[in-house]
């Protein structure tokens, strides 16, 4: 048998732990939250407007999903993926982005089926192991359109109105649209060929990083942040210079749309974005006072060859997603407000334990009611509770003393007039929705 005194000895030995959040990860507390229920109701009110329905998918996804569409050789997957094996050998991954996820729901549940285009969007926690920096986190939150099954390109310039329309209403009107057209299969083979005969000329300006990318994937030189490549590609044979008819009868059509909606934009050759499925239209959304080496707030393009890539039937896809927690940084600079919350309109006040739980059902009469009530049931002092209504600036107070609570009554007292009146309990909702109903008149004729 152990020794019970010798146990106590070893657990008061115990070291006391400080738990933290996970470096580049955090909380996000109450008073900050009005900020993202704004970009939330934005996302929602623009989703039913442009006839989007929401999908939620899982976290964890199969790591070869994103292998095998987002790229191996992209930074996404070859450095900053969540990747763990499961108790059973699954190799699985925290997903880095959205739209890889959609896709594979896409096929799975047969959605090719229904009439196209089929319009998902999701909103939700993303996980890359990237550096942390300001406004960059590990785990991120991205909301996302997606357009499956419809290669016209008035699908581009809508998804573009779409996510305009998005931060728009958010209260950032004012941005800078850019946009690029990287080709298809019939046209970036060619295209990258010039691309790599003029960088291999060039090899020893290079950084490490591009050097390495001149074999695997040269289209990323051309968006690398490294000075010494950016002097590098302003001269570089531009993608949009070598299209297929095809692809730039595309493009030119897409910019017409974006004249028709009177978007403004501007081309940049050397956009061509992270990610591997990308073909014909990428765009980037960008603040209008940025300065370098900032994120953009949001960005996407068109995967014509994702849905086949993932083993189901060839079909075009076009999307985009932005970045929340970019998108909140934003709006605190721009000094744009968050959601408006419900100002409680009646404050309960109690004294002594009886008031106190009698307070309870009373608060539970008003909630049910549909009023916002604000109590501190903690707290036993009348005055401190008083002043914590009128810092509230709420139209009325009830307060339940010992006698009231022994006479099952309340008194009201309507802070804006100063009267105040005593109820029976069972009249309380009756009442206090008559006062509210009352105060609402009189200051409509103020
Ligand atoms: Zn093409
Ligand atoms: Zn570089």
């Amino acid at each position: 048998m152990p020794n019970p005194k010798q146990k106590n000895n070893n657990s008061s030995k115990k070291k006391k732990i400080k738990f933290q959040t996970v470096r580049g990860m955090r909380d996000i507390l109450p008073e900050e939250q009005i900020y993202w229920n704004k970009i939330r109701k934005a996302v929602d009110r623009v989703a039913v407007d442009y006839n989007y329905g929401r999908i939620d998918t899982p976290i964890v996804e199969p790591t070869n999903l994103f292998e095998r569409t987002t790229g191996k050789e992209t930074d996404v997957v070859k450095k900053e993926m969540y990747k763990f094996e499961t108790q059973s050998g699954k190799k699985v991954s925290l997903r880095p982005e959205g739209t890889p996820s959609i896709v594979r729901a896409y096929i799975e549940h047969g959605m090719r089926t229904k009439p196209s285009p089929i319009k998902l969007f999701y909103i939700g926690p993303m996980f890359r192991h990237d550096r942390p920096q300001k406004g960059r986190y590990r785990e991120f939150f991205q909301f996302g359109f997606e357009a499956i099954g419809e290669q016209d390109p008035i699908l581009d310039a809508q998804i573009i109105q779409t996510a305009l329309r998005i931060f728009s209403s958010i209260g950032i009107s004012k941005t800078a649209l850019q946009v690029n057209s990287i080709g298809c299969q019939e046209c970036r083979p060619n295209y990258d060929n010039l691309l790599v005969s003029y960088l291999k000329n060039r090899k020893q300006a290079l950084c490490m990083d591009c050097k390495d990318r001149l074999k695997k994937n040269p289209l990323r030189i051309l968006d690398c942040k490294e000075e010494k490549c950016t002097q590098v590609v302003t001269q570089a044979p531009q993608a949009v210079d070598h299209l297929c008819p095809d692809c730039k009868k595309h493009f030119i059509y897409l910019l017409e749309c974006l004249d028709e909606l009177k978007i403004t934009y501007s081309i940049n050759p050397h956009l061509v974005r992270g990610l591997d499925y990308y073909t014909k239209t990428v765009f980037e959304i960008w603040s209008k006072d940025d300065e370098e080496g900032r994120v953009a707030l949001g960005g996407g393009g068109r995967y014509d060859y994702l849905v086949e890539k993932l083993g189901g039937k060839k079909t075009p896809g076009v999307g985009f997603a932005a970045g929340m927690d970019r998108i909140v940084e934003e709006m605190k600079e721009r000094g744009i407000k968050g959601a408006k919350t419900s100002q409680p309109k009646v404050f309960l006040a109690q004294l002594g334990d009886l008031a106190k739980m009698k307070s309870l059902s009373i608060f539970q009469g008003l909630e049910k009611a549909g009023i916002t009530v604000a109590e501190s049931f903690g707290r036993g002092n009348l005055k401190t509770q008083l002043k914590k209504a009128n810092q509230l600036k709420v139209d009325l107070v009830l307060i339940m003393g010992q006698r009231e609570s022994l006479d099952e009554t309340v008194i009201i007292k309507d802070m804006t007039g100063g009267n105040q009146e005593v109820v029976t309990l069972g009249k309380v909702v009756i009442e206090v929705k008559k006062k509210l109903k009352k105060i609402k008149k009189e200051v409509r004729v103020k």
